[in-house]
């Protein structure tokens, strides 16, 4: 029948246009979500005696379902636990059009400040530090938005409950690393995986996997997609429209 012609066009034309402004919506971009680690070298081990890598994977696939379902096209490098260069992954963002590049991981602390515990039948780390914070390479020359999505996330983060840590800045071996903003969370790091990134780019640490009780607390999907959540509602505040 025509009219069901018509009609079925009409449909398929508001479809397209439909498609058209998602692609084009104003807070719609290319994001990298980089999985901190590898399997190989799994980075920090929690008190309870799971990889940094198992939480930085958990973590990175729920912040990329949330960001695709914000529109954002995600880039998720490194979720099979088999990228070990770490030029290897700014390279990989670059190659996909990444208008962004997040690397995801968790944190822990010296170890002068832990305790030994048992858990299982195997020793433990356990301390009190907690929080999480952010990192950015202070000669990048995309710093500006570096840094400002780095504390549009940090102050979503806030806003959903969560509180940096300054452990990092403490004068002992292996910290003294330069604050930023210390409202923030924010420090300059000289970390390969930014120095490698020629678009915006932030390493998240989302909290200290060597506290017992944090390491529970990140370990469960409402703490990731509140998590997940900040990272979006930041990304929108700072990146350009
Ligand atoms: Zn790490």
């Amino acid at each position: 029948m025509p009219g069901k012609t018509t009609n079925s066009r009409r449909d398929r034309a508001v479809g397209v246009l439909a498609g058209l402004l998602l692609v084009g919506s104003a807070t719609a971009a290319t994001i990298a979500i980089d999985v901190g680690h590898s399997l190989s070298a799994p980075g920090a081990t929690s008190s309870y005696g799971e990889t940094e890598f198992s939480y930085n994977r958990a973590l990175a696939l729920e912040i990329a379902r949330t960001l695709r379902g914000a529109g954002h096209l995600v880039l998720l490098i490194g979720a099979d636990g088999d990228a070990t260069s770490l030029k290897d992954r700014p390279a990989m963002a670059a190659a996909g059009g990444a208008e962004f590049f997040l690397s995801v991981h968790h944190d822990s602390a010296q170890p002068q400040f832990l305790r030994t515990w048992h858990y299982q039948g195997a020793e433990r780390y356990e301390g009190d530090h907690s929080g999480y914070s952010f990192y950015v390479f202070p000669q990048h020359p995309r710093l500006t938005e570096s840094a400002r999505c780095a504390g549009a996330m940090s102050q979503a983060l806030v806003a959903q409950g969560f509180a940096r840590t300054l452990h990092h800045a403490e004068g002992v071996a292996g910290e003294y690393r330069p604050l930023r903003d210390a409202t923030l969370g924010l420090y300059d790091a000289d970390f390969a995986v930014l120095r490698g990134a020629t678009m915006p780019a932030v390493l998240f640490e989302a909290g200290v996997i060597v506290n017992k009780r944090d390491a529970l607390t990140l370990a469960r999907p409402v703490t990731r997609q509140r998590i997940a959540a900040a990272v979006r509602e930041g990304l929108a505040a700072c990146m350009p429209r």
